[in-house]
């Protein structure tokens, strides 16, 4: 079975490889539900709840028995395909590249691009379709980062409704084990649970997972200092008791368990970051400043060769 299955995966990977993706061209489905701009550099941006489009004669999503209430959910994450485009305008501009973007324009009425098959569609068939679409989308734009680059970040875009102002970042741990690391848990089940488990794989200064999630030196810290409040990060390690919290959700979890992917969810805040284009802009600008430092503190990925 492992062998068959293996066997599909690498004859997928040459499919996957083998039509021509041009840098800089965006691809559409024929009905512009899912957007896919193959870029040229080591980073993949999904959007899966930012669209829109709201076709009258598709049904709304109806299965809330399949999910269980907690995660039946049918909001928008208004204006992240905003913010998205906004980190893409920001990289051309600064650096001469761009990521890799896949955006899903229908509304999440009609379809959860962040759920498995069943919950995202509730069994539409025509939706399964746009479901696969959009997958296929992300696992290429994934395995054309990998070949160029070795490595690739990931991140999954999102939009979160809660009172606290800050960015939610998701490594797929819960509070639990946040704070468990905070207290100096180290072990393996946690590495090999965090979203960034690969980055874990060589590590040659041994960064520990607590440096990694909230250190001076971590994602979350870095936005803060430029003016973005995140957790986890050094002054806001782990949610307190009865804050609301994602820690990432189906994607994160899909995507990073493929070999050469290092990511995280990123769930934004309204306030200063998508209340006008003004914040857009600003998220992006430090977005773009702290996932470059990203990569050229933590990957083994060659950033001269990023935008070639
Ligand atoms: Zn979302």
């Amino acid at each position: 079975m492992k062998k068959i299955l293996l066997l599909l995966f690498v004859s997928m990977s040459f499919a996957v490889l083998a039509q021509d993706w041009r840098s800089g061209t965006t691809y559409l489905d024929e009905n512009k539900w899912t957007e896919f701009l193959v870029g040229n550099m080591p980073l993949v941006i999904t959007v899966p709840h930012g669209g829109y489009t709201n076709p009258l004669e598709l049904p709304d999503r109806d299965c809330r028995e399949l999910a269980g209430n907690a995660k039946f959910v049918t909001a928008t994450d208004t204006r992240t395909v905003e913010l998205a485009k906004a980190i893409d305008s920001v990289f051309k501009r600064d650096y001469g590249c761009r990521p890799y973007l896949v955006i899903c324009h229908l509304r999440r009425k009609k379809i959860d691009q962040n759920r498995e098959i069943d919950i995202a569609t509730c069994g539409n068939e025509e939706m399964k379709k746009v479901w696969y679409t959009w997958h296929n989308w992300a696992d290429t734009a994934i395995a054309l980062a990998t070949k160029k680059y070795g490595q690739t970040m990931y991140i999954d875009l999102h939009a979160h409704g809660h009172t606290d102002q800050r960015l939610e970042l998701g490594y797929t741990l819960t509070t639990e084990e946040l704070q468990a690391v905070q207290e100096g848990a180290e072990n393996t089940s946690l590495i090999d649970k965090v979203s960034i488990r690969n980055f874990f794989k060589q590590n040659p200064k041994k960064v520990s997972l607590k440096e990694m999630l909230s250190g001076k030196n971590s994602f979350g810290t870095w936005m803060a200092e430029s003016g973005f409040r995140s957790i986890p990060s050094a002054d806001e390690p782990v949610p307190y008791a009865g804050d609301k919290y994602f820690n990432g959700g189906y994607n994160v979890r899909r995507y990073t368990m493929l070999p050469n992917v290092i990511g995280w969810q990123i769930e934004t805040n309204n306030k200063g970051v998508r209340d006008s284009e003004e914040n857009y802009y600003a998220f992006a600008e430090a977005f773009v400043k702290n996932i470059m430092r990203f990569i050229t503190t933590y990957t083994k990925i060659n950033a001269s060769k990023i935008g070639k």
